[in-house]
């Protein structure tokens, strides 16, 4: 599928512009707001700040890959005990042009505990509307048994022998043809991103899509936004070309859970609440890995086909994630001769990703020389529940057969066998020797009620202003406990329908 979106650099050296909404960022929520509010007949431009990169580019090769799809190749971080690194997607179709395409509904317990503590209006019938809405031009489907691939099917025969509750996940990718390279760009145009599901909608109902434009500012008035402004960038990202100012009746912010509170501070749009850029949350995971004196082939297959749901209650998820060898050698907890002779045995490597539904202190606070200041304190409680998931998964391993199971955990590194694993918990395992990633920022400007209790209003509206709007990852007042896309997509198509409403 070509399509093609101007990049910065052409427009410059000075670009303006004028809309009824502009939104900033086209990941999950930017992209499907931008094609609901053109469906819905306004002139919308939709600014990203990465470019935009088709199959043809996908190389499948780590290093290109991160440089081109990424935020900062993929090195984001969160300071804290532990500081947990936060990949991130930096192109059109934003963090979706990277990730997994799994594809999870709202918890409902999770609706009701929004509408109960946070005044959400949100039913789970409402919501299911939009997700059979977003559903009919991103269609959604359990992963079919012959794409499962060696990686699931080792946690299936696991947890079947254990008795847990499991499945096959629900993924974006009606036409996957299993060759894991999820992470990197999907080569086969498979996985229905937003850069090859809502992004081509969005055009074809009218939208304008600008690439390698990064926003700085909201300009306001009198809580009023009258527009977004900031820089040109040369099609490698690394240029300032020029200046724009795009004027806009509506400004939707969806930069993301660590962005879009940066660019309301940078504006001075604070609003009227304590909690901008507080309350982040970002689902700490861990991977483990289990060693088998059969091959796996892990590699072939979808990167994250099945998940494991019995400790849910707990706020434990485990999910599939076999990603390539550049990737895991760096998570073994082994260096040199010890780590080689893991990664020779790469064929028969099992891996899978334990995450947890947390509740630990976390923020993101401005920017420190141009980079975000992010700050994230893992209680002991989110410790448990992740070092929990590690012990689930080392069961699984042992339950198929594993040989040996490595973990991120400082300390407890190596099992054996499962009566070693089986003392894991028996310790309190500090925060700090846990060596963690996040996949999903989120929770950095809730939506609420009230300003005592959220930094956007029940339409998505920042506090304090007309006509400001929020519509990604950041929206959600608490973990969500599932992967977030499709929960992103429902809420922007909410607030999307406010603002062509106003
Ligand atoms: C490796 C990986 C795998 C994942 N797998 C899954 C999965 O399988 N299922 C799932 O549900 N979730 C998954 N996620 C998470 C999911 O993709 C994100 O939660 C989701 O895309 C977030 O949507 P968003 O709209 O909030 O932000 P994003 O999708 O990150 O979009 C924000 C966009 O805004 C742009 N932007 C930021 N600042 C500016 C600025 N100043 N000016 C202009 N543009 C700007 C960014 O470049 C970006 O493109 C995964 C994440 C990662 C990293
Ligand atoms: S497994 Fe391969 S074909 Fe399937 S969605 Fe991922 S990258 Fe695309």
């Amino acid at each position: 599928m070509t399509v093609s979106i101007p990049v910065g650099e052409e427009l410059g050296p000075s670009f303006s512009a004028e809309a009824d909404a502009v939104v900033v960022g086209s990941g999950a929520g930017g992209a499907v707001a931008t094609h609901a509010l053109a469906e819905a007949g306004l002139k919308v431009i939709c600014v990203e700040e990465g470019p935009h990169v088709s199959r043809e580019r996908f190389s499948g090769r780590q290093l290109e890959a991160t440089r081109q799809l990424y935020r900062l190749d993929g090195m984001t971080a969160a300071l804290g005990t532990p500081s947990v690194v936060i990949p991130m997607g930096c192109s059109i179709g934003g963090t979706t042009t990277i990730n997994a395409g799994t594809s999870f509904r709202t918890p409902e317990r999770l609706l009701r505990r929004w509408g109960e503590d946070f005044g959400h209006t949100a039913t789970p019938d409402e919501l299911a509307r939009e997700f059979e809405a977003i559903e009919r031009l991103m269609p959604i489907a359990p992963v079919p048994d012959h794409l499962l691939g060696g990686n699931s099917e080792v946690v299936r025969l696991g947890a079947s022998r254990l008795g847990w509750s499991a499945g096959p996940i629900p993924r974006n990718a009606p036409t996957c043809r299993g060759c894991c390279r999820c992470v990197l760009g999907c080569p086969e145009d498979a996985k229905l991103s937003m850069n090859l599901s809502f992004v081509p909608a969005g055009l074809r109902a009218g939208a304008i899509y600008l690439s390698r434009l990064r926003v700085r500012q909201v300009l306001h008035r009198a809580g009023t936004a009258h527009a977004v402004a900031g820089d040109l960038l040369s099609a490698d990202g690394r240029r300032r070309a020029g200046r724009f100012e795009i004027r806009a009746r509506a400004v939707v912010l969806a930069a993301g859970a660590i962005f879009t509170p940066i660019l309301l501070r940078r504006s001075g749009l604070q609003g009227a609440s304590r909690h901008l850029g507080r309350h982040l949350r970002l689902h700490p995971a861990t991977r483990v890995v289990g060693l088998f004196d059969r091959p796996v082939r892990g590699w072939e297959g979808v990167l994250q086909g099945y998940f494991v749901d019995e400790f849910a209650r707990e706020g434990v998820k485990l999910e599939g994630v076999f990603v390539p060898p550049g990737l895991l050698a760096p998570a073994l907890p082994f260096f040199g001769v010890e780590s080689a002779e893991v990664m020779r045995r790469y064929e028969n490597l099992a891996v899978f990703g334990a995450m947890a539904e947390d509740d630990s202190p976390g923020g993101v606070d401005g920017e420190l020389w141009g980079l975000p200041r992010i700050r994230y304190r893992l209680t002991q409680a989110d410790a448990n529940r992740v070092v929990k998931g590690a012990w689930a998964i080392g069961r699984i391993f042992f339950a198929a057969g594993a040989r040996a199971v490595y973990t991120g955990i400082h300390g407890h590194e190596r099992f054996d066998d499962v009566d070693a694993l089986e003392r894991l918990l028996a310790h309190s395992i500090p925060p700090a020797w846990l060596e963690l990633l996040s996949m999903h920022p989120h929770g950095t400007v809730p939506m609420a009620a009230d300003p005592g209790r959220g930094a956007v209003d029940l339409e998505g509206r920042v506090f304090g202003t007309q006509n400001l709007w929020v519509a990604d990852g950041s929206l959600f007042p608490t973990a969500l406990g599932v992967n977030p896309q499709l929960t992103i997509m429902a809420y922007a198509r909410r607030v999307a329908q406010q603002v062509a409403a106003r």
